[in-house]
């Protein structure tokens, strides 16, 4: 390649051109290793990139190639309007995870009221609920002291500076001791992929950390554990909202009316896949 913006683009969407967005990876890697927008990329083709910047556009070329997602390599995700930073020990945050976060907001009444993130990752869903609600009390809790570092920097950068920050495995510890039965809201984005599901080898998800997919030879484990844990901290009526696979919410409802939750219903993505699941938490 010479060092042109057009040549390096032509080269490196040829490099990729294994994946459906070749020619948008190659502009965004060119735009974010130049800093400068993608509208300036198109203005000016001609723009003369020095050799040390080539160097490292190949090597993130080279990685994209290869699989890493590309918001790993941009390093961060925009997330219902809001840059996140994502880094390899955060999952990379998907478009449903907006919705459920716009469903959580819409059910929820404007009073103040506690919640907690469980495995809340680069933070998307505790950031963008607190930036949503000032006035809710807000705990994210994650089992990865990387993935909280990042969250919370996300918390930071974005101004959700009431938002708590918890490394706990699981809802229940030495951190939620003194809040058992006054929780209203538990919401979650758990990992739910069985251990031998294929979707794992798919794309960039082998980059991804287990940890935040897989659960279990079912992809139900960390479910029931939460569906199980939820009971002791949910309030009369609190409510637990989660995530997960486009086939799961049959077995899950069945859990959740096991365990004793009422109410129990399904929410679906914008293609109509029922992933998301609410029940509420009679007492007792
Ligand atoms: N809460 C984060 C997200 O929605 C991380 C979820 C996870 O790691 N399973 O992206």
């Amino acid at each position: 390649m010479d060092n042109t913006v057009h040549s390096a683009l032509i080269w490196a969407q040829q490099e990729l051109v294994a994946l459906p967005s070749s020619r948008l990876d190659a502009v965004h890697l060119l735009a974010h290793v130049l800093g400068k927008s993608q509208a300036y990329l198109i203005t000016y083709p001609e723009h003369a990139i020095d050799n040390d910047t080539l160097d490292i556009f190949a090597t993130l070329v080279a990685s994209r190639a290869a699989g890493n997602p590309l918001a790993y390599l941009l390093g961060d995700m925009s997330f219902m309007g809001r840059n996140f930073d994502v880094n390899r020990h955060t999952l990379v945050p998907r478009p449903e995870t907006e919705e459920l976060v716009e469903w959580v907001l819409a059910f929820s009444s404007k009073e103040s009221l506690r919640c907690i993130d469980l495995g809340t990752g680069s933070g998307v869903i505790a950031v963008s609920l607190a930036l949503a609600r000032r006035d809710w009390s807000i705990m994210a809790v994650d089992v990865s002291a990387a993935a909280l570092a990042v969250a919370q920097r996300n918390a930071q950068q974005l101004g959700a500076d009431g938002v708590m920050f918890i490394e706990q495995d699981g809802l229940l510890g030495q951190a939620t001791a003194s809040i058992l039965r006054s929780v209203d809201l538990v919401v979650s984005n758990p990992p739910y992929i069985a251990e031998n599901d294929p979707h794992l080898q798919r794309d960039g998800v082998c980059f991804e950390p287990r940890l935040a997919l897989v659960a279990g030879n079912d992809g139900l484990a960390f479910i029931r554990r939460m569906v199980d844990e939820a009971k002791s901290l949910l309030c009369r009526q609190g409510c637990l909202v989660f995530e997960h696979g486009y086939d799961q919410a049959q077995s899950i409802a069945t859990l959740l009316y096991q365990a004793g939750y009422a109410s129990v219903e399904h929410g679906k993505d914008a293609s109509g896949k029922q992933i998301f699941t609410k029940a509420m938490w009679p007492g007792g």
